[in-house]
Parts: C-alpha cells; sequence; structure tokens
C-alpha cells in the first residue's frame, strides 16, 4: 500500500451506505426489508439462516447475531468480507463507489495507521505538529460507470413538467418523468448520459420548491456530475461550425433544446469543471463558439467571468447577460431565443 495515502475513514463511512456495500456484492436481492432493518443470510461467515444477519438502514450498521457474533460500520463490513485491514478497506470503497477523492483524504492525525507511526518512531518527545500536508490520494480519472438499469414507468404526464414549461415531446426525448417509487421516489427523474450516450445516473428533482435548506436535487451518491455535460451526447452531434450554448441547468438545457437550440449542455451548477472544461475542448476547435449562458445571479456573474476567461484560451466565447437579475435561460421566449441566433 502506498505510504502517501491518507483517508479519512469518517468522510468514506459517511459517504457510503450498508445498501450501496451489499448492492456491489449483488446481495440485496437475498436481502428482506422491513421498515428500517435489512436481514438475510450473512455473507461474512456465509450462512445459510436468512435472519441471521440484520443491517439498520438509517445507521449504516451491521450484525450477525449467528457464528460471527460480531457487528460494525460499512468498513467493517468491506473489511471483513475482503479480509483487508480498515485502511485498505476504505481505499476500496473509494475505487469502487467513485468517491471525491481529495474529499476523503484525511490530515494525518485522522489517519489512525499513520498517528500511531509517528508515536512509535518519537517515543521520549511528544510528536511534533505535522506541517506538511498530507499527499491527497492521487487523483485518477476514473469515469462514471454506466448505469447497468434504468428507471421505468416515470409518469411522463406530470404537472411539474407541464409547469416548467416542457412539451411532451421534450419530456419523452430527454426521458425525464416522475418517479412514484425507486432510488428517486417522489421526485422528477432526469437521466443523465456521458457523450458516449449511456446513462451514468438519475438526477432527482423535487417537484415544487422545497422548504428550508432541503436541497432541490438529488444525485446518487459516489456520481461525480463533474465529470459530465448534460446533454454532451446529443450536442456534440451537432455541426462543429454552430455555436454551443453552456447553460446551468437540467430545465434550461431541455428548454433551449425544446426552442430549436440543439447544440447546448448543462454544467449542473454554476461552474466548470477541468473535466468539464476538457470534454468542450475534445470537442470543439480554434474556430468554434461558445455562448456561455448562466443565470443571472452572483453564482451566475462569477462562473460565467471564471468560464469565459478559460474557454478563450481555446474558442471564441461570447458571455450572454440578461438584463433582469435572477433570469435564466429557462426563462427565454422563441422570439428571444431566435434573436440570439440572428
Ligand atoms: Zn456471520
Amino acid at each position: 500500500m502506498p505510504k502517501s495515502k491518507f483517508v479519512d475513514f469518517k468522510a468514506v463511512k459517511a459517504a457510503i451506505t450498508m445498501e450501496q456495500v451489499l448492492q456491489h456484492y449483488g446481495l440485496m436481492d437475498q436481502f428482506k426489508r422491513s421498515g428500517d432493518s435489512l436481514s438475510g443470510p450473512c455473507p461474512i461467515h456465509k450462512g445459510s439462516n436468512p435472519t441471521q444477519f440484520r443491517v439498520s438502514i438509517s445507521k449504516n450498521i451491521w450484525n450477525c447475531f449467528s457464528e460471527c457474533k460480531h457487528g460494525g460500520n460499512t468498513l467493517d463490513f468491506i473489511t471483513r468480507m475482503e479480509n483487508v485491514s480498515v485502511h485498505a478497506a476504505a481505499l476500496k470503497a473509494i475505487e469502487w463507489f467513485d468517491l471525491d477523492r481529495d474529499a476523503m483524504s484525511a490530515s494525518s492525525e485522522t489517519d489512525e495507521e499513520h498517528s500511531s507511526q509517528t508515536v512509535k518512531s518519537a517515543p521520549t518527545a511528544p510528536p511534533k505538529p505535522v506541517a506538511r500536508k498530507p499527499e491527497p490520494i492521487p487523483e485518477k480519472s476514473t469515469p462514471n460507470k454506466p448505469l447497468k438499469f434504468r428507471l421505468d414507468k416515470l409518469e411522463r404526464e406530470h404537472p411539474y413538467l407541464t409547469e416548467r414549461g416542457l412539451t411532451l415531446e421534450t419530456i419523452v426525448d430527454f426521458g425525464v418523468g416522475y418517479c412514484a417509487k425507486g432510488m428517486m421516489a417522489e421526485r422528477i427523474a432526469i437521466p443523465i448520459l456521458n457523450p458516449e450516450g449511456q446513462v451514468v445516473a438519475y438526477a432527482g428533482r423535487v417537484p415544487s420548491e422545497p422548504e428550508g435548506d432541503t436541497p432541490k436535487y438529488k444525485l446518487p451518491q459516489g456520481f461525480r456530475k463533474s465529470l459530465e455535460l448534460f446533454n454532451a451526447d446529443r450536442a456534440f452531434k451537432e455541426p462543429r461550425d454552430m455555436p454551443l450554448v453552456i447553460v446551468e441547468g437540467f430545465f434550461d438545457c431541455m428548454k433551449l433544446h425544446q426552442l430549436g437550440c440543439r447544440k447546448v449542455v448543462a454544467l449542473m451548477g454554476s461552474t466548470l469543471s477541468a473535466a468539464q472544461e476538457e470534454l468542450v475542448r475534445q470537442h470543439t476547435n480554434r474556430h468554434s463558439q461558445v455562448i456561455v449562458m448562466l443565470d443571472e445571479d452572483e453564482a451566475g456573474r462569477a462562473g460565467r467571468e471564471d468560464i469565459a476567461v478559460r474557454l478563450a484560451k481555446f474558442v471564441y466565447v461570447k458571455v450572454h447577460t440578461f438584463e433582469q437579475e435572477g433570469r435564466q435561460p429557462e426563462n427565454l421566449s422563441a422570439e428571444e431565443m431566435a434573436a440570439l441566433f440572428a
């Protein structure tokens, strides 16, 4: 194990669920759900009694009441399944669930293995405070994995979608719809495709304006939106001499598409990641035009400044501004849209 890898076990534990871990091992179909618990045969000692192993879904802990007579958290489970150290288990979890490597790397005091070594090597003097920031786990450009399933039975004609101005044609075209149950239950599910056209995630939008701090969108754990541009699969198939429009949100993108602007991608936020920048670079040339059209608000203005500077290094950039505070590309009328491209 390379010694430069410092892992924040707490962050890894917080980022994954027992359900995900069981899913990773392909065990979910052996488990029965009842309220907050999952029960099934113990995958660690490979028992057969269907109630010997229990998981608390909300607490993300497990217990084997049979041979193992043991329980623990997600990392303890991986540790036992793989027969490795907790450090190795955490690295595996980061890999399997494509967790953000920077967020999962820690200062040395939280890496148990490392701090115990520090103490051992200096038994007489108190350990010096570590000034050097531990090296982050090397960034690996693991792409988002294509999903092996599709959310079906999505309700296409949901009032929320109509209220946002989408036609049934657009709704079907983007494959969005209201999800009654399943991973995006009671949300509008929006499939996110990679540039190759494979579905890599579903985003779930609350079909109303959420109260308080409730986030509007839910994205699957482990999915890295910074690696994708929404609608890239179709936008990049459009002619190279057409300008590429960059917007923030799914609905901006779908709405512009509906108005006939087919070469449009959404950042799924107001910043452009390095990976997204690279995607744009790969699909443009030095004659290409890019129109940056973010929301007319503080985040949008900050985002577009940065994006314009970065993209201007390799394409012609036009920054679109709205006169009215708070306006978004989603609000553009067909006339305004036409004027834009005239
Ligand atoms: Zn067991």
